[in-house]
């Protein structure tokens, strides 16, 4: 049997109170079985991506350790989002209560029909290559540099560090 899967998950709000959304989210995301929550990095406020007219997003990343294989991770990640009144009404980026994006797990490769890891918009979305910085400064994508290449390479676009 291996060992936990070191993962990374994005955690993004721009509905009902975000700031509450990021905090319930955080709390739900220790609960997960089989599931250790080791780091969380600073919330940040970013500018929608998508669909114009929306309100400004509320995004962290944490960190977990998991022997969860990623699609039952990503069934607790959906049941989180569904509980926190998640509605998906098939408009891309639209507006939305919480989003819980598996960025990276461990160094798989994963292409499937519900789920691609790394997540594609992982490498040039400030809203996390930022927040990463915070928790994992070291970090080497495979195939795609490391992460302060990555950063260099990425606009702040006024990205805001809006609580520790
Ligand atoms: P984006 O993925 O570009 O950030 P989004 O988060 O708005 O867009 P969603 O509507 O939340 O997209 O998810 C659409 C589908 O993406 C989900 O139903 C899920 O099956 C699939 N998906 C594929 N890869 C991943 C991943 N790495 N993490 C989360 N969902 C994923
Ligand atoms: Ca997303
Ligand atoms: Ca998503």
């Amino acid at each position: 049997m291996l060992g936990p899967v070191r993962v990374y998950v994005g955690l993004g709000s721009n509905l009902s109170d975000p700031l509450y959304q990021l905090k319930q989210a955080l709390g739900a995301l220790r609960l997960i079985p089989r599931t250790t929550l080791l780091t969380q990095s600073r919330l940040y406020r970013s500018q929608p991506m998508g669909p114009a007219g929306q309100p400004d997003y509320l995004n962290a990343i944490v960190c977990l350790d998991t022997s969860l294989d990623a699609e039952a991770l990503l069934d607790q990640l959906q049941a989180i989002e569904l509980k926190q009144g998640r509605i998906r009404t098939g408009q891309r980026w639209g507006p939305r209560t919480l989003d819980l994006d598996l960025l990276l797990y461990g160094e798989y490769k994963i292409d499937t029909p519900r789920l691609q890891v790394p997540h594609p918009g992982l490498y040039v979305r400030n809203f996390v290559l930022y927040p990463l910085w915070d928790i994992a400064p070291d970090l080497v994508l495979p195939g795609q540099g490391t992460l302060a290449e990555l950063i260099a390479r990425c606009p702040n676009d006024g990205l805001e560090v809006i609580a520790e």
